[in-house]
C-alpha cells in the first residue's frame, strides 16, 4: 500500500520555491507502485499533477487534486552497436547526475546539457536544450504509462514530434501519460559542439589544448554557474520565456528600427530573436517588486527572492509580455508550465 499524504506543502518540490499546497501527494518508485496508487481512480488532466524536479513549473494556486512525484530510478545499458550505446534511465533519475554518469563512461552527446536541473523523465517534455544541443539529438525512445488505459506505451523519436522546447506531451498528450523511462542513443566517438555561446572562449580560458566531453561539460558548467542564479539560493525556473520566432520580413523591419537586435536563423525561413535582449530593452532587467523580479544578470530569468507568490511572478510575466509586444510587436510565449 503506497501512502497518499494529505495537504502537503509543495515548496520543497519546486525550484521557484513557491508555497502552494497539494490536496493529495504520493511518490512512486516503480510502475507497479504508480498502478497501485491509481487503482480505483480515474484521474483527469485537471486534478493530477506529475512532478519531476519541479524546475519547469510555476505554481499559481494550490493543487486541488493528486500530485504524483516520479521517483523511478535505475540506469542501464540496453544495447550497443559499432557507433552507439543505448542507455535506458528511469524517469525519476536526476538529469545532471545522469550527464555525469555519461561523462564517466565516455558516452558522448549530452555534455552540452550539463547542469540543467530536473529529471530524466521531463527531458523529452520540452525537448530540453542548451548550447546548441537538444534532447532530440540523442533520443531513442521512451516508455510512458497511459493514465486511462493503464498500459505502457513506447514512443520513438518520430512519435514525439520534438520542436524548439516542444513535444507531443506538451500538447495533444498533455496530462495523459506518465513518462516512466527514457532511452538515449549516445555516441562512442564524440562529435564536439563548441560553436555555441561562449563555450570556446571558456575552453580557452580553462587552458584546454585537447577537447574532450569532460572539458566541454566543465566549460558549460562554468558558464552556467556564472550566468544563472542557483535556484537553491534564489528561486527560479531557468528561462521563463521561449525565444520568439518571427517572419523574416518582420525581422527586417525591426532591424531598421533596432539595429542592435539579436537574432539567429530558425527553421522555415524564420528568425529567432533573443527574448532576453527584448526584455532588457524594455527596462525589466534587474526589476524587483516585493520578492518577484527579473534577474539582474539575465533578463530571461524571473526570480523569487523568497516570499513571492506564483501569481506575483505570473503577473510580472504578463507585464513583460505586454511591454515587449508594445515596443517590438512580438508576442513572448512562456516556456515554464503554469499550474
Ligand atoms: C536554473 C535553471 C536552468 C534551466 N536551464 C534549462 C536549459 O538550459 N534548458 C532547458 O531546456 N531547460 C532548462 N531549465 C528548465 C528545466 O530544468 C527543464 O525543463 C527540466 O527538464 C524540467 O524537469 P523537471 O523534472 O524539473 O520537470 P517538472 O518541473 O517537474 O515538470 C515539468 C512539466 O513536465 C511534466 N512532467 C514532469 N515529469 C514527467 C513525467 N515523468 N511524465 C509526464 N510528465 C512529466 C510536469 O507535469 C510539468 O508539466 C532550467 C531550469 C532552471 C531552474
Amino acid at each position: 500500500m503506497i501512502p497518499i499524504q494529505g495537504n502537503v506543502s509543495l515548496k520543497p518540490y519546486n525550484t521557484f520555491g513557491i508555497n502552494a499546497t497539494a490536496k493529495q501527494f504520493a511518490s512512486f518508485q516503480s510502475v507497479d507502485e504508480l498502478r497501485a496508487i491509481l487503482s480505483g481512480t480515474n484521474p483527469s488532466v485537471s486534478n493530477l499533477l506529475i512532478l519531476g524536479g519541479g524546475s519547469n513549473i510555476l505554481l499559481t494556486k494550490d493543487v486541488n487534486g493528486l500530485v504524483l512525484k516520479n521517483e523511478i530510478c535505475g540506469i542501464e545499458k540496453v544495447a550497443e552497436d559499432e557507433t552507439h550505446v543505448y542507455i535506458k534511465a528511469g524517469a525519476g533519475e536526476s538529469w545532471h547526475p545522469f550527464v555525469l554518469y555519461c561523462l564517466e563512461n565516455n558516452y558522448a552527446g549530452v555534455e552540452n546539457l550539463a547542469l540543467i536541473p530536473g529529471s530524466v523523465g521531463a527531458s523529452p517534455m520540452q525537448n530540453i536544450g542548451a548550447y546548441g544541443v537538444e534532447i532530440k539529438d540523442v533520443f531513442h525512445s521512451l516508455e510512458a504509462f497511459h493514465l486511462h488505459d493503464k498500459t505502457i506505451q513506447t514512443f520513438l523519436l518520430e512519435d514525439c514530434r520534438f520542436g524548439y522546447r516542444e513535444s507531443v506531451f506538451k500538447h495533444q498528450y498533455k496530462g495523459r501519460f506518465v513518462i516512466t523511462s527514457v532511452t538515449y542513443k549516445l555516441f562512442k566517438n564524440p562529435m564536439y559542439n563548441t560553436s555555441y555561446g561562449a563555450i570556446q572562449q571558456e575552453l580557452d580560458s580553462m587552458g584546454v589544448k585537447e577537447l574532450s566531453i569532460q572539458n566541454i561539460a566543465q566549460a558549460v558548467i562554468n558558464i552556467r554557474s556564472s550566468k544563472l542564479p542557483d535556484w537553491k539560493v534564489v528561486g527560479n525556473a531557468g528561462s521563463f520565456f521561449k525565444n520568439p520566432e518571427i517572419e523574416k520580413a518582420h525581422y527586417e523591419d525591426l532591424k531598421k528600427s533596432f539595429p542592435a537586435l539579436v537574432a539567429f536563423s530558425a527553421p522555415n525561413e524564420k528568425m529567432k530573436l533573443a527574448a532576453g535582449w527584448l526584455i532588457e530593452q524594455c527596462g525589466w532587467k534587474g526589476y524587483r517588486k516585493g520578492d518577484a523580479g527579473c534577474y539582474p544578470k539575465q533578463a530571461l530569468v524571473l526570480v523569487n527572492y523568497g516570499g513571492a507568490t506564483g501569481n506575483e511572478i505570473y503577473k510580472l510575466s504578463e507585464q513583460i509580455i505586454q511591454s515587449v509586444n508594445g515596443k517590438f510587436g512580438v508576442l513572448l510565449e512562456r516556456e515554464v508550465n503554469i499550474i
